[in-house]
């Protein structure tokens, strides 16, 4: 860990993972304000937001984190404390005393695991089954929980009613990048299906992908919602876990050109990489959008943007400038936070972005440098 203060932003580290402090506090703020509103609790999803520098910030607004597994369970407890919510789509055995000690809320993906470890976890965490509402809103399949044949919950089919001993709560994840019409949807056949089970229950949890923190979010719409499902149900307590909307356009990617060359257009080499630094671009795929460019040919110079791997398809999209671009210039990708330096590889053994706070006094906080020892500690 480094923590050097920079001042300049010309003095950052290329390429550099940039989160802007005030504008993280920002969405915070939102967060709290409907979970004060409509009395709900709202946790941190890691998985697409890990930058634990920030969690001090974080812990004062939100009530802990949701975490897929042992590690992430371990990095909620050490970094942010409060609430630790833990699912994974199957626990193990060698991990699951480890999960269960961490853990205030535990959610299983079947039956089966929850018959597995029932027994162990009873009286030391509270058990919750992660249902499938069978309510399919994503379009891109990679990221669609209820896509056909999904292995994500228990579908109504597949719901053994008199298996519930010890079970205190039912949870569902259905959406990605979503406004309220689609949790009202997914909440609806979630209610349809499952609330005969709601009076022995004692929290349900709305799982993630509210794009809550998008300037066209219905946060009051949201808040509506959640007050009148409280109505129908005052007993139950209501969770949030979204990861996206915490680090929603808190900051980008400052990468640096090495190279500009010509086949058939202008292409530039950034030291950079869609497929190791920002691989939802490629997963997706989408457009990032970059700092003062337009589309191919809306500018005068257009260049074909890649990244420095040898992989060819490592190609971050085509833009255009005011101006050439020269070697040294520094591009800035927009909104690099949430589900990058969570996925972030080593692959070709590129060096991994640094990562920055910006702080709210407009210095940067350097708070962690990569080099060499994170692409060989993680081969043999
Ligand atoms: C991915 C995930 C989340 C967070 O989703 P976002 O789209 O980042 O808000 C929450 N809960 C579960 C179970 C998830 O798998």
């Amino acid at each position: 860990m480094n923590n050097k203060i920079v001042k300049k932003f010309e003095d950052l580290p290329s390429p550099s993972y940039v989160c802007e402090q005030d504008l993280l506090e920002n969405n915070l703020k939102l967060l709290k304000r409907v979970q004060d509103e409509a009395d709900v609790n709202i946790l941190l999803a890691l998985k697409g937001f890990a930058l634990y520098s920030t969690f001090d910030l974080c812990k004062k607004y939100l009530k802990g984190c949701c975490a897929s597994g042992l590690h992430e369970a371990i990095l909620a407890k050490e970094e942010f404390g409060g609430e630790v919510h833990t699912y994974s789509p199957a626990f193990k055995e060698e991990e699951i005393d480890e999960i269960i000690q961490l853990s205030n809320h535990l959610v299983f993906n079947s039956f089966n695991q929850l018959k597995q470890f029932r027994q162990k976890a009873l009286g030391k965490t509270s058990l919750g089954l992660r249902i499938n509402p069978e309510y399919s809103s994503v379009e891109v399949d990679l990221y669609n929980p209820c896509a056909i044949n999904s292995r994500l919950g228990i579908t109504k089919a597949n719901f053994e009613e008199d298996e519930l001993e010890g079970i205190d709560g039912l949870h569902f994840h259905a959406l990605c990048e979503q406004n309220v019409d689609a949790l009202e949807g997914a909440l609806k056949a979630f209610e349809d299906n499952f609330s005969m089970y709601f009076k022995d229950l004692k929290w349900v949890n709305f799982g993630g992908g509210h794009h809550i923190t998008r300037e066209d979010y219905d946060v009051e719409g949201l808040i509506k919602l959640l007050k009148d499902f409280k109505k129908r149900y005052p007993h139950l307590k209501v969770y949030l876990e979204p990861g996206e909307a915490v680090g929603w356009q808190t900051g980008y990617l400052v990468a640096t050109v090495l190279d500009v060359i010509k086949n058939g257009m202008n292409l530039a080499i950034l030291d950079t990489s869609a497929e190791a630094h920002m691989p939802d671009t490629l997963a997706m795929p989408y457009r990032a959008d970059i700092r003062n460019s337009g589309i191919a040919n809306e500018k005068e110079y257009t260049y074909r943007l890649g990244g420095n791997t040898c992989l060819a398809g490592d190609i971050i999209g085509d833009y255009s400038f005011d101006k050439p671009l020269e070697i040294g210039d520094k591009i800035i990708l927009e909104d690099m936070i949430h589900y990058t330096m969570v996925k972030t590889t080593t692959f070709n053994g590129i060096k991994l972005p640094s990562i920055v706070i910006k702080l709210s006094n407009d210095c940067y906080q350097i708070v962690n440098n990569f080099g060499y020892n994170e692409y060989k500690g993680r081969l043999s």
